[in-house]
């Protein structure tokens, strides 16, 4: 999880980069240290390089909008691996995505009609809408809005207080 909070000029967290990227930033001058202080809990240590976990472009830059890829890892990632219908948890390959208007009547892939569900309630709910099938749905799906926000719930949680003053900032 060596992972580096990437802040515009303005201190606007634009993107999430390895710590590889970071460095090269940082040699080349194009990015420095965003925090003021220099305290150890906040540098990723490799081998015997410090980096900070916070950095702060030099140079202004027009960052353009970034869509949230619709694909499998973000929708349980959306629904917290929790499915939609049951309410359980699950690990991730004991959970499949179900169509909320069924597939076979033309129901669309999109964030709006995708959920994550577990495998007994897929084969319940099978070719139905959640209505025919008598199963309501924990909530309704949505699309994400803000990519970087959606791109935390991936971190741990230790990683993502540390980056978080910089999201309530901006
Ligand atoms: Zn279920």
């Amino acid at each position: 999880m060596n992972k580096v909070l990437l802040l515009d000029f303005e201190c606007r967290p634009i993107n999430i980069c390895s710590w590889k990227r970071a460095l090269i930033l940082l040699m080349k001058g194009k990015a420095v240290n965003a925090r003021r202080l220099n305290d150890i809990d906040s540098m990723i240590r490799i081998e015997n390089i410090l980096i900070p976990n916070v950095i702060k472009l030099t140079y202004r830059l027009a960052v353009p909008y970034q869509e949230l890829p619709f694909c499998r890892e973000n929708i349980l990632v959306r629904d917290e691996f929790v499915c939609q219908y049951c309410g359980k948890k699950f690990p991730a390959d004991e959970l499949t995505l179900d169509h909320v208007y069924p597939k076979s009547r033309l129901g669309p892939d999109i964030w709006e009609n995708i959920v994550a569900c577990c495998r007994e309630c897929n084969q319940k709910k099978a070719d139905r809408t959640p209505k025919e099938a008598r199963m309501k749905l924990l909530r309704r799906p949505y699309r994400p809005k803000d990519y970087l926000m959606f791109e935390l719930k991936k971190y741990p949680e230790h990683i993502v207080r540390q980056w978080l003053d910089y999201f309530e900032a901006s």
